[in-house]
């Protein structure tokens, strides 16, 4: 039996074509919206400056606004496809994902078995052609996706009905990702160019504040509890692993820098711990980003919350935080005159 969907379920998922459609009769022109430089546009450039930010908080979607939503999805599309940087059209679709995700979540089962059929998933089969899931988890990077770990017969890797969420989520991802960057026209890109260069010198802001010094007092509890898990020898398990060197990678600590942390564990391996890094830091082409709060508490890794964790939904959210609030502290301030005086001194 067909699925009814309706205006609120568009919103929530305005990669179907029904969403689409629905814009196409709603009379909007994306021309004219350029022109106005309409707030609908602007909302996508939220939505980018979300993406960029890590920011999978989704509270705000207005879901009885639709055409607004799906709106905002397009021009956060036509935005990304302008800047045209493989890393920003990543973080985009990792955003949209974990949104249809988010959603997904509280959905009915029939609904969420056509957003599943949409992106070629059945989750009422308990399995899936090898060839296939080989595909679809290459970037997963929980151990318990490698197929080594998996119950493989005839062809078929079997999948239990609680892993497709994930399974979904990634889906998604990666379809995102093989439809952008979108052809725009240069004239759309250069009318769209204030916008652009904003997001584009948001993210290079972001990056200075991520990359300037490490400041591991900054570090949020989940990623410092592993530091002193591997420090006292803790056999940690791999999503800790993976969670952790992601965080390191993506503030921009280099190879080097993070399996220096690793040298902290009693057993430390530095040929197995240099490949590790290297695969999570991007040398295979998938560069890989930290998980946000809600896959960390999955996971058992979201430990010793803090005030800081209250209004974060990304380890790294809280670490831009910390080291922003540190940094306007009047006692980090105190201490700079005096370690540019030891400098003096050691010189
Ligand atoms: S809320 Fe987020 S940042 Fe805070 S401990 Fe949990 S996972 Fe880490």
């Amino acid at each position: 039996m067909p699925v009814e969907l309706d205006k609120k379920d568009l919103a929530k998922y305005p990669f179907l074509k029904e969403a689409q459609k629905l814009v196409g009769e709603s009379g909007y022109s994306i021309d004219s919206l350029i022109g106005k430089k309409s707030f609908i546009v602007k909302k996508g450039a939220e939505r980018v400056e979300k993406a960029i930010k890590f920011d999978y908080n989704f509270d705000d979607v207005r879901l009885d606004m639709a055409e607004w939503e799906i709106l905002s999805y397009a021009f956060a599309r036509i935005l990304i496809s302008c800047l045209s940087e493989r890393n920003l059209i990543g973080r985009l679709c990792r955003y949209e994902s974990e949104r249809a995700s988010f959603f997904l979540q509280a959905e009915v089962p029939d609904k969420k078995n056509y957003i599943a059929s949409v992106v070629g998933l059945n989750p009422d089969e308990n399995r899936i052609p090898v060839i296939d899931y080989i595909g679809l988890c290459t970037a997963l990077h929980d151990s318990k996706w490698r197929l080594i770990n998996r119950d493989v017969g005839s062809g078929f890797v079997k999948i239990d009905k609680s892993e497709y969420d994930e399974l979904i989520k990634e889906r998604i991802r990666t379809m995102l990702e093989d439809q952008l960057p979108l052809k725009v026209g240069e004239e759309i890109c250069v009318m769209l160019k204030s916008l652009t260069d904003e997001l584009s010198a948001g993210y290079q802001e972001m990056l200075l504040e991520q990359f300037g010094e490490v400041d591991e007092d900054s570090f949020p509890p989940c990623m410092k509890a592993i530091i002193n898990a591997v420090t006292e020898g803790t056999n940690i398990p791999h999503t800790a692993r993976f969670s952790l060197t992601a965080f390191m990678h993506v503030i921009g600590m280099d190879s080097t820098q993070i399996v220096e942390v690793y040298t902290r564990a009693p057993d430390f391996d530095v040929e197995k711990t240099m490949y590790q890094v290297e695969h999570i830091s991007g040398s295979g082409g998938t560069e890989y980003t930290p998980p946000s709060c809600p896959t960390m508490k999955t996971y058992g890794l979201c430990v010793n919350r803090d005030s800081y964790c209250k209004n974060i939904s990304h380890p790294l959210s809280y670490y831009r935080a910390r080291k922003k609030a540190l940094k306007n502290s009047p006692a980090y301030n105190e201490e700079k005159p005096q370690s540019s005086q030891n400098k003096e001194e050691n010189s």
